[in-house]
């Protein structure tokens, strides 16, 4: 029983995609290497029929190391929103760390741009990610967060909640919200 939620408002999802909708193959630019994790589809179901808009916000730090190109990053998120059913927007940073970036997270500026991008503020959207940085992100956006495990590195010092997997995450989101 949430009693807490202040899931009124949210009018948007954005996910992380390495680690939080997809298992994380590091700098991947193969499409046939995606692989969903275990209740992806049915986030993002979940969401669309509440009427929530969806988006993936994504680190593609290995465009700027020169691992792989933009092409096949992108190639590699389409196939992921494809098997997700479509989302309504995607931002990628493709900026290596040492290029002092706006938009590589825990930067703020993916979270931004998906919001402006469909037209929300930051308050009205939600980050789920695995890491830190998806909560410094959000919490720099002034957006709210939820990490779910396997969190490679615990939410540190960014305002954020926690959730077992996906479906919880979404529990706690979206609780409040279905109560309106
Ligand atoms: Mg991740
Ligand atoms: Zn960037």
């Amino acid at each position: 029983m949430q009693t807490s939620s202040d899931g009124a408002g949210l009018r948007a999802v954005f996910f992380d995609r390495d680690g939080t909708v997809v298992h994380d193959v590091p700098y991947n630019g193969d499409p046939a290497k995606v692989r969903l994790v275990d209740g992806a589809v049915e986030a993002f179901t979940r969401l669309r029929t509440a009427g929530l808009r969806t988006g993936i916000v994504t680190n593609q730090s290995g465009i700027g190391r020169g691992l792989i190109t933009a092409a096949q990053a992108d190639a590699v998120t389409a196939e992921v929103v494809r098997r997700l059913g479509g989302v309504d927007v995607v931002r990628t940073c493709p900026h290596a760390p040492d290029e002092g970036c706006a938009c590589r997270k825990p930067a703020p500026g993916l979270v931004l741009s998906a919001a402006a991008a469909l037209g929300l503020a930051p308050a009205e959207v939600a980050v789920v990610g695995d890491s830190s940085t998806d909560a410094g992100a959000a919490d720099a956006a002034g957006a709210r967060s939820v990490l779910v495990p396997g969190a490679r590195t615990p939410g540190e010092g960014a305002v954020h909640e926690e959730a077992p997997d996906l479906a919880a995450a979404l529990d706690l989101l979206l609780t409040a919200t279905a109560a309106r």
